[in-house]
């Protein structure tokens, strides 16, 4: 068998510093790693709205928040606001963390349905810290030294400049020795024996061998896709977005600790505030507008003056059929894409350097470790997919083509199956290793008027009145807590203000 001598990485965008980055750190010395990138192919150039699993990643790196911000002109995000989606006019926020505290063995939440279901329930925001911080343009980090005060239940992720954020990576993985090769791959030459890639062609001639691949490559999937033909299932007929103009413009008014992601004819707007600028884009089906409106109404609906020409990015939803193919293991863009609207692509090149770490090939390739890695790859990005279909499919708008497309088209059995169980009891259940909790699922079924029928029998064993006082008690710590907090734009001056 084969011993793992040399990783290398085709490309330097998130995914190949990410994966350079957590590969140097983990693996030390155990093995030689080289990144080739392309300046003049360059990266995708956007990717700046996170969730707080990246804060894991720093901390596998040993990276100090503060510097990390200040590196990546970064600020706090607490969580997604949508505007218009179950209706226009509609406004809900998808925050991190808890909701309340659980009593018992029941989910806070249901005792929350009881006494909505009665009427006398006041929005389910007042029970999350981060909502209600965000809807006032606070933050602090989770401060744990007041017992169990919501301000230790604090969750936060970043808004950050990605391409500050490869070159932060970069200059951490040079450190720790990774060699970086500057050039053009122009084809990958496969073995006869088994198919597996022996090395990658650069356009001056020279040939850059090793042992396992990572494809970094972005859209192109230089060797998963063209020279290992993996294949793409395409999901482009739950999510028909699949194009984006991007733009920069400058800062203006608050900074939100908060992504905004505001519901358009035939897509949807994000808008990102970074430190030194907002990051804006027009996500939308091109069956249902054309590019140039689609551009028109991007910068009719911006903050500030731009800051660049708009950049037009092409995709389609679905993923790779196989995320390791023979010695091949695809990461980020490469391995296939859902569109941005609960940020989770730079979270899935985290879990997948994560998975590719736990079954890290030393001698040769294990079929059985190989197929339970693309098992829990496609588990993890097929329940992804359905949460943010969840947003396209359950609406009321019937005001476009577009939204009567999505609101009426079939889903996929496991999202009907979520659905279903919300319905009829607000039940709602994680499998395994889901990405998002129950409260993520709760807020978008219920930010986007998905109807319920019934609550958990065991919330009617409290009296009502006990329900409500408790209901009142935890949303009224959460207003003095919110009230301590100092503003986002404060909090980052004292701590981690880019120079
Ligand atoms: P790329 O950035 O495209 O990098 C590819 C690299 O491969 C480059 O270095 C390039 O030079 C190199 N390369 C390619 N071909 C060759 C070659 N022949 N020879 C040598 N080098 C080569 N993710 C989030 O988590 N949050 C978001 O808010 C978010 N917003 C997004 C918005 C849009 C519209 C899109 C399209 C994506 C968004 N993403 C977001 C996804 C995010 O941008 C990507 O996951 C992330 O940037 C990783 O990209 P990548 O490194 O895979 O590819």
């Amino acid at each position: 068998m084969e011993t793992i001598k040399q990783v290398v990485i085709v490309g330097g965008g998130t995914a190949g510093w990410m994966t350079a980055a957590a590969l140097s750190r983990v693996l030390g010395d155990k093995v030689k790693l080289t990144l080739i990138e392309s300046d003049d192919i360059g990266t995708v150039g956007v990717g700046e709205s996170t969730i707080p699993m990246i804060k894991l990643f720093n901390t596998v790196l040993g990276i100090d928040e503060d510097e990390f911000m200040r590196a990546t002109q970064a600020t706090f995000k607490l969580g997604i606001e949508f505007n218009d989606w179950g209706r226009v006019g509609d406004s809900y926020m998808h925050g991190f963390g808890i909701f309340g505290q659980d009593l018992a063995t029941l989910p806070f939440y249901q005792y929350w349905l009881r006494l909505q279901q009665a009427g006398k329930a006041p929005d389910i925001e007042n029970y999350s810290i981060n909502r209600m911080a965000a809807k006032a343009g606070k933050f602090m980090r989770a401060d744990r030294s007041h017992g169990n005060s919501p301000l230790g239940d604090i969750v936060h992720a970043f808004h950050l400049d990605a391409g500050l954020y490869a070159r932060y990576l970069r200059q951490y993985s040079e450190a720790k020795g990774v060699r970086r090769i500057e050039g053009k791959v122009v084809d990958a030459l496969t073995r006869a024996s088994d198919g597996h890639v022996d090395a990658v062609r650069m356009e001056n001639g020279d040939l850059i061998g090793g042992e396992l691949f990572i494809d970094c490559s972005g859209f192109r999937g230089l060797l998963i896709e063209q020279a290992l033909h993996t294949g793409f299932e395409d999901w482009s007929h739950w999510l028909p977005c699949d194009r984006a103009w991007a733009v920069p413009c400058e800062l203006s008014g608050e900074l939100l600790p908060y992504t905004r992601a505001t519901a358009r004819p035939a897509g949807w707007q994000w808008r990102i505030g970074l430190q030194h600028r907002t990051g804006n884009g027009h996500v939308y089906s091109s069956k249902f507008m054309n590019d140039e409106a689609a551009r028109a109404l991007l910068m009719a609906n911006l903050d500030g003056r731009p800051l660049a020409e708009p950049k037009l990015l092409r995709f389609t939803a679905g993923k790779r059929k196989q995320v390791w193919n023979k010695n091949v293991v695809a990461v980020g863009l490469s391995s296939g894409f859902l569109e941005p609207l609960e940020s989770t692509s730079i979270h899935l090149i985290q879990s997948t350097i994560a998975r590719l770490i736990t079954f890290f090939p030393d001698r040769g390739f294990s079929a059985a470790d190989v197929a339970e890695f693309n098992r829990q790859c496609d588990f993890e990005v097929e329940r992804i997919r359905d949460f943010i279909i969840l947003h396209y499919h359950a609406t009321e708008r019937d005001d476009t083509p577009f939204w009567n497309y999505v609101r009426t088209m079939d889903i996929p059995d496991t999202l009907r199956a979520k659905m279903d169980l919300w319905r009829s009891r607000g039940r709602i259940v994680r499998n395994d290793n889901e990405l998002f909790a129950e409260v993520g699922w709760l807020q978008v079924l219920q930010g986007q008027r998905v109807p319920v029928e019934g609550h958990h029998p065991l919330a009617d064993l409290m009296e009502e009145k006990e329900v409500a006082d408790y209901l009142g008690d935890i949303a009224s710590v959460i207003g003095q807590c919110v009230n301590q907090m100092p503003s986002h734009a404060a909090y980052i001056k004292a701590r981690c203000a880019a120079k």
